[in-house]
């Protein structure tokens, strides 16, 4: 059976790809290896339960009529996950009628609800990344007392009008004022660090990938739960899944991913940033087998898969760090031109400056122009936003451009992202509104100066597109003029590519 399947893969749009029935078969014969590995390490966790937010999301048909759906929604959907066999080792709090819910905040607050009233249960608190689960924290912060109002009366709030989740949530409300009475006094303190612990006392650990564009988040999750380990238990995408953490307790920076050589045929570009490949059709890139990668080397990942993709570059780069056996483990270093991410939003450096070209045109009638720009993927707040520093020049000092306009910029930056931003944006709630930042003339000069002081070249500086490095980040923020938001919500509907 063919079926497609899109995915916000890399850096700009989704990408249809093939899909074929029996591969949720082999994806599913990865699943069933990581609470086996994880039970060597964390015992008990057959004694409860796993609050486990997932979620479907909109799905689209192709012109010729073919399903297309980001692959955990296919399998969310699917018998291999609706009627799953009972194991003691994988029961969800949220019951399927929440997690199969299209509607994201009908779907939040009943997994929300559902894992309150199970509290005692929880042994472990996770989403897939570490933005879903920072994303569910701060859903609790907004709706805890509607929350606590359904448990103490045990009656389900209106909001929730999908007829399967109240059908299911009326056998398992029952008034339980002593657990709302709990709730808000934990949720009503200014003071949210160890939340996770004081509501889900038995969590043993995080089941959240923290490794590649997740690492931001590993201050706020500590934050939240007072350092609980962060378990990535595994390493896929929509094309295919790769492999599995043989160590999931192990510390985020330390994370190998172990590929499973039955998944697909796995194949890797030698890679060095210093040296990029210059690859053309007359010169292949000289492939190295999974069996022949070096220890300490960086890869490109390239696969072909059993859906039909025919050595397809992911756009992963890994670095092999020891082998387990003869099967050698990768650490994940980065994706290939990826800028900013908050979620499962990738952009690159030409998706901003085709938003920086596209929100100049508004600033044309003041005269001004930017001079330069770079950015930051801003997660110190849930949920996280781009935030983009502006060096102005304008022309007619007498005429600069209004703070309507530079809102206005921020919106039109946002409309020429790619949909996988917009639909954060719009459907998920997942990204916040973009930030424009201006910054006093003369700023990028002294970044460069910066540059230049710690033993950049002169020649050969460019202005980062991206910053996180600290003092860069103080010295931009110390010479804001100005900070204008994005007034609405960009445009986005499920069709593709709109
Ligand atoms: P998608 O196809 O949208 O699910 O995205 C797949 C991509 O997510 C992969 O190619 C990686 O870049 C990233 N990814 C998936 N799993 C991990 C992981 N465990 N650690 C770091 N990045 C990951």
């Amino acid at each position: 059976m063919m079926k497609t399947c899109s995915s916000g893969t890399s850096a700009g749009e989704r990408k249809l790809m093939p899909f074929i029935h029996e591969e949720l078969d082999r994806r599913q014969l990865l699943y069933s290896l990581l609470m086996p590995v994880m039970n060597q390490y964390v015992p008990d966790l057959d004694k409860g339960k796993a609050l486990h937010f997932l979620f479907v999301k909109a799905e689209t048909k192709t012109p010729g009529g073919l399903v297309a759906r980001p692959v955990l929604t296919s399998y969310y959907k699917s018998d291999h996950f609706k009627n799953r066999p009972f194991d003691p080792y994988n029961l969800y709090t949220s019951p399927n009628e929440a997690i199969l819910c299209p509607d994201s905040f009908q779907s939040m607050y009943t997994q929300m609800l559902c894992g309150l009233i199970m509290r005692h249960q929880v042994l472990r608190v996770g989403a897939v990344f570490a933005s879903g689960l920072l994303r569910a924290i701060r859903f609790l912060q907004l709706n805890w007392q509607q929350l606590s109002h359904d448990i103490s009366t045990g009656t389900l709030s209106p909001k929730i009008t999908d007829p399967s989740i109240r059908e299911c949530m009326a056998k398992l409300l029952k008034p339980d004022p002593e657990l709302a009475e709990f709730i808000n006094m934990e949720c009503s303190s200014e003071d949210w660090e160890r939340i996770i612990t004081r509501i889900w006392p038995n969590t043993k650990y995080l089941d959240v990938i923290v490794t590649g564009a997740m690492a931001q988040y590993i201050p706020t999750l500590d934050y939240y739960s007072g350092g609980l380990p962060k378990a990535c238990t595994m390493y896929g995408s929509s094309e295919c899944y790769f492999g599995l953490n043989l160590r999931p307790i192990s510390d985020p920076s330390d994370v190998s991913y172990t590929i499973m050589p039955n998944m697909g045929y796995f194949e890797f570009i030698p890679h060095d940033d210093s040296s990029p490949l210059t690859l053309s059709r007359d010169s292949p890139p000289p492939l190295v087998d999974l069996a022949y990668v070096e220890v300490g080397k960086y890869y490109e990942l390239v696969i072909t898969t059993y859906c039909g993709l025919n050595r397809y570059r992911v756009g992963d780069i890994l670095q092999v760090t020891r082998f387990h056996n003869t099967a050698p483990e990768f650490r994940f270093v980065r994706r290939k031109n990826v800028l900013l991410s908050i979620d499962s939003d990738k952009t690159d450096e030409s998706e901003l400056q085709r938003g920086i070209e596209n929100a100049s045109v508004l600033l044309k009638e003041f005269n001004t122009t930017v001079v330069e720009y770079t950015s930051y993927a801003d997660t110190k707040s849930i949920p996280g936003h781009y935030v983009i520093y502006w060096e102005l020049m304008i022309k007619n000092a007498s005429r600069p451009p209004t703070n309507e306009v530079l809102n206005q910029c921020c919106l039109a930056m946002e409309e020429s992202l790619n949909s996988v931003y917009r639909q954060g944006r719009v459907a998920d709630n997942s990204i916040g509104p973009l930030e424009i930042r201006v910054v006093k003339n003369g700023t990028f000069e002294e970044l460069m100066d910066y540059a230049i002081s710690r033993g950049a070249s002169i020649n050969q500086y460019k202005v980062p597109r991206c910053v996180s490095f600290t003092p860069i980040m103080e010295l931009l923020d110390s010479r804001v003029i100005s900070v204008h938001f994005s007034p609405a919500a960009p445009h986005w509907t499920p069709e593709r590519r709109r």
